[in-house]
């Protein structure tokens, strides 16, 4: 349905987006993952014919966006990060101006209209000025605009940023029912948002495809390591030294504890092994007591940010509380 294949957009210096490779497939919801500044937005106003890319080509449903921009367009609705409405038109009269311009017959755009104000639940303001609309409402005319004709891929740019968490859930329910009928790809920096509404999530960081799978197998395979946390009664010099070198133990995360005279450890460990007695063991040996254990796989938000680079950033920080605390 879409290939993206090597894009690269620069700004001057700087590579926002860089040899960006996808492919999506139709009738599928998918999610465009990354922190703010991932290169998202960039990429979806090339998809969409909105920004000329650097390098690279982009095929809708077999048209190149870049040489034949008004066939490709006419496959795609698009929700931007700023929603393109006319403040001092009324509801119904913005999205008549948009059937017009998106070329559906006369006949057919008082039905289509009344069609997608029902989907997005906005058919009670249809007489309002989008002046006086809440930001939620606005939002919800831009949904209508994208849908508007039902193009065979809609693509919506962080829909939901900005809004309260019932239009949140709203915004998410409309996307669900989009989604049997059409291709979807929505961006977020917020995975919860992505996670449960999408069938395929791609994680974008610093303009790179990081990772492409369903949620599901996104935290189960790249979640390729047990994770043990222990809280050990001793120095990390001493617990450091008695672990070292045990069979299956591939990395050890230390932390200060909040425990005084403890140390707290992330233990990571192949899929397959079970190291837990081992360590028991070990650290028995060198006569230093575990004060706690417990083993969790990853999370997929830790996925996401062990992939996005933010986990670094976000560990120091509860580090620096501690110091401040003590
Ligand atoms: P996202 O939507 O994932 O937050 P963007 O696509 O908006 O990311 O931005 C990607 C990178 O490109 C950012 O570093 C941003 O500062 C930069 N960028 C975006 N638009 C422009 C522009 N018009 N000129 C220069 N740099 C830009
Ligand atoms: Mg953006």
């Amino acid at each position: 349905m879409i290939e993206v294949r090597n894009l690269v957009k620069r700004y001057g210096p700087h590579t926002a987006v860089d040899h960006l490779s996808f492919t999506v497939e139709q009738g599928q919801i998918y999610g465009f993952l990354g922190p703010n500044g991932a290169g998202k937005s960039t990429t979806m106003n090339i998809m969409t014919g909105y920004l000329a890319a650097t390098e690279g080509q982009v095929l809708i449903d077999g048209c190149d966006i870049f040489e034949d921009p008004e066939a490709a367009k006419r496959n795609i609705g698009y929700l931007p990060e700023l929603p393109p409405l006319y403040l001092d038109m009324f509801v119904e009269e913005y999205l008549l101006f948009v059937a017009d311009l998106k070329g559906i017959e006369k006949s057919r755009r008082k039905q289509y209209v009344d069609e997608v104000l029902e989907l997005t639940h906005i058919t009670h303001v249809r007489q309002r000025l989008i002046r006086n609309l809440s930001k939620g409402y606005r939002q919800r005319v831009g949904l209508a605009q994208a849908v508007l004709g039902y193009p065979k891929v809609i693509i919506l740019d962080e829909p939901t940023v900005g809004l309260d968490p019932k239009q949140i859930i709203e915004i998410r329910d409309v996307v669900k029912s989009l989604g049997k009928k059409h291709t979807v790809i929505l961006s977020s920096h917020i995975l919860s948002e992505i996670s449960s509404v999408c069938d395929h999530v791609m994680i974008i960081a610093k303009g790179k495809l990081v990772a492409s799978d369903t949620p599901e197998n996104l935290s189960h395979t790249l979640a390729a390591a047990n994770r043990l946390n222990l809280t050990i009664r001793g120095t990390q010099e001493q617990a450091e030294k008695a672990l070292t070198g045990l069979p299956g133990l591939l990395a050890m995360d230390w932390k200060g504890s909040s425990e005084s005279g403890a140390v707290d450890v992330e233990l990571r460990s192949g899929k397959e092994s079970d190291i837990r007695d081992d360590v028991f063991r070990a650290l028995s040996k060198a006569d230093l007591p575990i004060l706690g254990m417990a083993s969790g796989q990853m999370s997929l938000e830790d996925v996401f940010l062990e992939l996005t680079g933010e986990k670094a950033a976000q560990a120091v920080l509860p580090e620096e509380g501690e110091e401040v605390d003590a």
